[in-house]
């Protein structure tokens, strides 16, 4: 193939393109052409366009793409410009010897792409061809190795670059930090933190993300203040991770606060941290707030649209989920895929079934977007809310993709609902293949058992749950007083303020009662529940952190409950009449959806048995 003949329409992506080596650097005759490429090359940074044009006039005047010089810069603008990686490795593979930042180029532009992967098979090849790697090597190639979650990898590189002596930069030691905490190791990202004699920035964000990504936030907060303590101003990365451990913890008042010091340094301008403030205050359920960041928000992107319309259909505003969806639309703006489980999942709370299955149509055919299992699971809980089991049950047979534990759990939660017992078991059958110890579902059969009045089978699952020692998740309460979020379990007597909690309580069960509440035996239902069973003297956990709010704050302060587990029959109920007798609005965010309890009824509208929101990684 001559040279000549390429297309510059083969420069991007998909490219079958290959370029002539038929003359070598030797042969070319013309050096001031070539630098003439290699200064033109170095102007155009920042332009596709004139990128083309000097490989035109390169490509026209025979200078040879595999020359290490012409190479090597082609290679850097390339990545620079993060064009095709494939264009990228086949000058690099025509390269005769290329060096050290030629290599370098290429880890890091598989680094940033999208497919990392190759990143790890060049710097091996690297080490075969005996170059050593120098300090610009390791930022790249841990880079990658976070994107892949390859720990091993990892730690390979981190013992050949101690051995090599750059454990010591303070850029090495970052990404190395960064590494491991990407990858869940928030341990061994702490201990290499530790041991830094010198933190920057970069270090403080890549360990408090580390923590609060993985489960650890209030290991996260700690060490955010530590930074305060030593003087080291956060920026928006920072915001983005302490916002992330307060929604773990439910501490909406920290949230606060950190908004307030965007306001004072104009963190708040920042579009990411303006995005993860909207976020935080919609997990933490004040969707108010959450609002108003949003209409106060300078720049918005389409994560700021589609995280307040997932916020409001999931606090149970279906309605104006759907309406914002509306605005979005008018301004041209392109939902995502994550969008279109807010849109779905509002239409199945507002019981919009045909509405429902109209964007699901759109969503594939106007927007192109491949309905993902987190979608199906939507429609199946459309359905099932509405109480069209058998449908929902025909639409999971019909389902391209192979129905997960979601998905069944879904459908076993509305046939306990509505009674639908050949169908509920059908769902179980599934389930017990797919996640055999899950004592939710235990307690989903239990509960349709118990809603045909089968007490044998009831007592029947029970015994299996023992036998098959299905562990229950222990139940815990958070709520958030002053600078303190306080942690309750179920009878918890631990508190300093025990006794006045406890006196609360019989207060509130004797209060209810004259509101028509019956403790435990009102609901059939309840017969296993996902925790123990409460006694008139052990609580659940939501209670007694409602009856420690109840004490600690002015009347008519909103209480915040964030639960680990369901919220309970008996507790669903009880909240409704406590927010009616105490007048309170109580938000609690349990495992499976937020409760928005106000004069006596719940956003829910009582219906939060089925499994669906779990997947969704939204509370
Ligand atoms: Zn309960
Ligand atoms: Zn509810």
């Amino acid at each position: 193939m001559n040279s000549k003949q390429l297309s510059f329409n083969t420069f991007f992506p998909h490219s079958h393109f290959t370029f002539s080596t038929s003359t070598s650097v030797q042969e070319y005759s013309k050096p001031h052409i070539l630098k003439k490429c290699i200064a033109l090359l170095l102007t155009c940074a920042s332009s596709k366009f004139k990128l083309k044009q000097i490989h035109a006039f390169s490509v026209r005047h025979g200078v040879p793409l595999s020359s290490p010089d012409m190479g090597k810069h082609l290679i850097f603008i390339i990545v620079s410009l993060s064009g095709p990686m494939s264009y990228a490795h086949q000058i690099f593979s025509q390269i005769q010897d290329p060096n050290i930042f030629t290599w370098n180029t290429m880890i890091r532009g598989y680094a940033e792409s999208e497919s990392p992967r190759p990143a790890i098979d060049i710097y091996k090849k690297m080490h075969v061809s005996s170059i050593e790697p120098d300090t610009h090597t390791y930022p790249f190639l841990l880079k990658a190795i976070a994107k892949l979650l390859a720990v091993r990898e990892g730690e390979k590189v981190h013992s050949i670059a101690i051995r090599n002596g750059y454990e010591s930069l303070v850029f090495v030691q970052n990404t190395l930090v960064h590494m491991y905490a990407a990858c869940g190791q928030a341990e061994s990202a702490h201990k290499l933190f530790e041991l830094m004699p010198e933190k920057n920035l970069v270090t403080w964000n890549s360990v408090i993300n580390g923590f609060a990504l993985n489960g650890r936030p209030n290991e996260a907060l700690t060490l955010y203040r530590e930074m305060g303590l030593e003087d080291v101003e956060p920026d928006g990365f920072t915001m983005v991770s302490l916002l992330s451990a307060c929604v773990e913890l439910g501490a909406l008042a920290l949230g606060r606060r950190a908004h307030v010091y965007m306001l004072k340094v104009g963190l708040s301008e920042n579009l990411h941290a303006a995005n993860a403030l909207l976020d935080f205050y919609a997990k933490c359920g004040s969707i108010r707030e959450a609002q108003k960041v949003f209409d106060e928000m300078g720049e918005k992107s389409v994560v700021s649209w589609t995280s307040l319309i997932v916020g409001l259909a999931v606090n149970g505003f279906g309605n104006e989920a759907l309406k914002l969806f509306k605005r979005m639309e008018k301004l041209g703006l392109v939902p995502t895929e994550i969008t279109f489980v807010g849109v779905l999942y509002a239409c199945s709370h507002c019981g919009m079934v045909d509405e429902g299955f109209a964007y699901f149509k759109r969503m594939k055919e106007e927007f192109g977007i491949v309905p993902k299992i987190e979608h199906y699971g939507c429609m199946v809980d459309l359905l099932g809310r509405a109480g069209l089991v058998k449908k929902a049950f025909e639409f999971v047979q019909s389902m391209p993709l192979r129905p997960n534990a979601v998905v069944w759990r879904t459908l076993l939660g509305a046939c306990t609902i509505h009674g639908h017992l050949a169908l509920g078991e059908v769902a179980r059958a599934q389930l017990l293949q797919l996640e055999p110890k899950h004592s939710g579902d235990y307690v989903l059969l239990s509960n349709l058992y118990a809603s045909e009045q089968r007490w044998s089978e009831v007592q029947k699952v029970r015994r299996t749950m023992l036998r098959e020692g299905v562990k229950k998740t222990p139940g815990y309460s958070l709520v958030e007083l002053g600078n303190c979020v306080h942690e309750f379990v179920m009878g918890d007597r631990s508190h300093f303020q025990s006794e006045e909690i406890y006196a609360m309580l019989a207060e509130m069960t004797k209060l209810l009662k004259l509101e028509g509440y019956m403790p435990h035996t009102s609901n059939v239902l309840a017969d296993i529940e996902e925790e123990e069973k409460e006694t008139a003297l052990s609580y659940h956990s939501e209670k007694i952190a409602i009856a420690f709010m109840l004490i600690n704050t002015p009347p008519g302060t909103p209480i915040r409950v964030v639960k680990n587990l369901r919220v309970c029959a008996d507790c669903h109920f009880a909240i409704k009449l406590i927010s009616k007798v105490f007048v309170r609005e109580i938000v609690v965010r349990d495992r499976s959806r937020f409760h928005h309890f106000k004069e006596g009824s719940c956003s829910c509208r009582d219906y939060w048995n089925s499994g669906l929101h779990e997947s969704h990684g939204t509370c």
